[in-house]
């Protein structure tokens, strides 16, 4: 089973990866957490050329392409091994994150974009994508609270933002075989329950 968290800023996916990593493992799965860019060794390295440096070092293009090659990797080196040797994996942010950064903020073609994933992620698509949706000005007030909030986006704007938030929610609807749509606003328990709901009602 692979599920993918996905969502702006400050949505709050990384502590509910964790939570529901945890109640998959009391339920004696094999779990692996994992996460976006990034999950092997080779797509950290990646990572860290791709989000350090100033906005607008990459091309929307060029950073497309970064971000599949980090992907290319963790997909080899990671998510297709666990996945084939029957274990879970959850994943913090998968290719959606790419049609809706890249795509929708930066404007690389969702053409190009769509090539990429059939190139690369092919089959290995998601069995599960929750999509954590909340407005724009409480996303980004939670990521400036934690002190989290990259500089490289603070000169993106909240239309940046809004942008991203219409276009997940748009893959949502695209893609509603696979893609559950999570209002995140609300505690931490509150959320941690509609994802549980989630992952119950379709792969439990
Ligand atoms: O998951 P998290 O929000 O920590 O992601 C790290 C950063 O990488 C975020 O600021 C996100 O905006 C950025 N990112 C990106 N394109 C992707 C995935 C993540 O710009 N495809």
């Amino acid at each position: 089973r692979f599920i993918t968290f996905e969502g702006g800023e400050g949505a709050g996916k990384s502590t509910q990866v964790g939570r529901l990593v945890e109640r998959l493992r009391e339920r004696h799965l094999e779990v692996v957490q994992t996460r976006e860019p990034g999950g092997s060794q080779g797509a950290e390295e990646i990572r860290a050329i791709a989000l350090n440096g100033d906005a607008g070092r990459w091309s929307p293009m060029t950073e497309t392409m970064l971000m599949f090659a980090a992907r290319s990797d963790h997909l080899e080196k990671t998510i297709r091994p666990a996945l084939e040797a029957g274990r879970w994996v959850v994943c913090d942010r998968f290719a959606d994150s790419s049609r809706a950064y890249q795509g929708a903020g930066g404007g690389a073609p969702e053409a190009f974009i769509e090539s990429l994933d059939a190139a690369i992620v092919g089959a290995t698509q998601p069995d599960l994508t929750l999509i954590f949706d909340l407005p724009v000005e409480i996303g980004l007030e939670r990521a400036f609270g934690r002190g989290l909030f990259e500089t490289r986006f603070e000169s993106k704007g909240l239309e940046f933002h809004e942008r991203l938030r219409r276009r997940f929610l748009e893959i949502a609807k695209e893609k509603s075989d696979r893609c559950v749509v999570i209002d995140a606003v609300g505690d931490e328990e509150a959320v941690a329950a509609r994802v549980w709901a989630a992952v119950e009602g379709r792969l439990l």
